[in-house]
């Protein structure tokens, strides 16, 4: 029998970092938990680290970490705790670690994901914020470092799962016309714009489809979330942004498609529940159980697919032009919603605000070429500055 692939899981207690777990857990034989790692929540890891006996646990949060270190202590649990953004990239990279689960939410997730990369590690990709927001630079270490990257956005992977055997993402889509990203088109789909102003961060986080962390429903409901993903697919996939389209599929029933030269359109189809493409990329190239049931077609009713609503959404088409644009431009697009997003569930901006800050952002801010980290941290925390104080000169104005 094979011996057990070691893995690290960042933003562990996260909605996808808890979902690989609940995987894990039904293949004790093909995994051995090494490393598990969040910002702060002390008492998850630690029920975490219970169960799944990890050598280390990092929460970036040095008080979190205290508390967790005295709370394993007391259970007898001899899991060592560190602290710190450096000592969980550190721990990516290491070498009982071959595959990582990169699952933290934002740019945030960036220094360990590209740790990870760097140490030539099977990378599962969640954190999409990463990928986008430094562009090319994250596909050239992925190649120069002979690591493998394998999408669990849901839409990713299922393109990677239409794609010839064989192919991992950052090889030439040979054949490959067109991908096609399906979308749920978020909580909002139907809502009239002259209601957009007014609806509150909770209602945008009840995603009818998917449950998730609350940033990402956030940009499911703005549809940046969608505009995010086809930056991710023209990375991935090496396609121009004009091969990449957009459909609005409420069902939630195929994730997405890949069309070939020869008029074959392959599709992946399954129930909205991230374990299943969190299995297909732990056990790839083999399949095993996800604890997902398959689908009742004849239960399933009809499936439909629609334009989406580029006025009511203008984040797509934002998202888009910075795609365009390259360089700088996905990067700026990224920081500032980050920044948008949180003063929305902060409640110091109103859902339409989101739009219109990233829009006078990118409008500021040109994009430049993007040719070391530096040029991607400089562009991130300019755009985060300049979206603080439109955010603060919007406050008060009338929605
Ligand atoms: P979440 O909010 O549920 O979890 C985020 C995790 O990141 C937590 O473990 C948290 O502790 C950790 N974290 C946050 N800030 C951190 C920091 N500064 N340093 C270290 N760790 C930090 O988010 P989620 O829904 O699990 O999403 C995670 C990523 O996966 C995002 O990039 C998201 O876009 C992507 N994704 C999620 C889904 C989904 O269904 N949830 C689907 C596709 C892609
Ligand atoms: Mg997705």
């Amino acid at each position: 029998m094979k011996k057990p692939s070691g893995i690290a899981i960042l933003g562990s207690t996260g909605s996808i970092g808890r979902s690989t777990l609940a995987v894990i857990a039904l293949h004790p034989e093909r995994f051995k938990v090494a490393v598990l790692g969040a910002f702060s929540s002390w008492q998850v890891i630690v029920e975490q680290a219970c169960e799944f006996n990890p050598e280390i646990i990092v929460l970036v949060d040095e008080a979190a970490a205290m508390k967790a270190r005295a709370a394993l202590r007391e259970r007898g649990c001899s899991t060592k705790v560190e602290s710190g953004a450096r000592a969980l990239a550190e721990a990516a990279g290491s070498g009982n670690v071959q595959m990582v689960m990169a699952a933290i939410v934002g740019a945030a997730g960036l220094q360990s994901t590209l740790a990870a990369v760097r140490a030539g590690k099977r990378v599962f990709l969640a954190n999409k914020e990463a990928l986008v927001m430094t562009g090319r630079l994250l596909m050239d270490e992925v190649r120069r470092a002979h690591a493998e990257l394998i999408p669990i956005d849901s839409e990713h992977n299922a393109i990677f799962q239409c794609m010839p055997g064989g192919y991992l993402p950052g090889d030439v889509a040979r054949g490959v016309t067109r991908v096609i990203l399906t979308a749920s088109g978020g909580p909002f789909r139907t809502t009239a714009a002259s209601q957009m102003p007014h609806v509150t961060p909770d209602e945008a986080c009840a995603h009818p489809k998917w449950k998730m962390g609350r940033k990402i429903s956030v940009d499911s409901a703005t549809l940046m979330n969608k505009g995010l993903e086809v930056i991710e697919a023209t990375l991935l996939f090496g396609l121009p942004e004009s091969q990449v389209d957009v459909v609005v599929h409420p069902q939630s029933v195929v994730h997405s498609l890949v069309e070939y030269a020869d008029g074959s359109m392959l599709a992946q189809l399954g129930a909205p529940d991230m374990r299943t493409p969190i299995a297909q990329a732990l056990a790839w190239p083999d399949r095993f159980a996800s604890g997902v049931q398959s689908l009742d077609l004849l239960a399933m009713g009809p499936l439909g697919f629609e334009t989406p609503d580029y006025v009511r959404f203008p984040c797509l088409t934002i998202a888009r032009a910075a795609a365009r644009a390259g360089g700088t431009a996905p990067t700026v697009l990224n920081a500032a919603n980050e920044i948008a997003v949180q003063a929305f569930l902060d409640r110091r901006l109103n859902f339409v605000g989101i739009s219109t800050v990233i829009d006078k952002v990118l409008q500021r801010l040109d994009a430049a070429p993007v040719t070391d980290l530096d040029d991607v941290w400089e562009a991130d925390a300019a755009a985060r500055r300049l979206a603080v104080t439109f955010i603060e000169l919007s406050a008060g104005a009338p929605a």
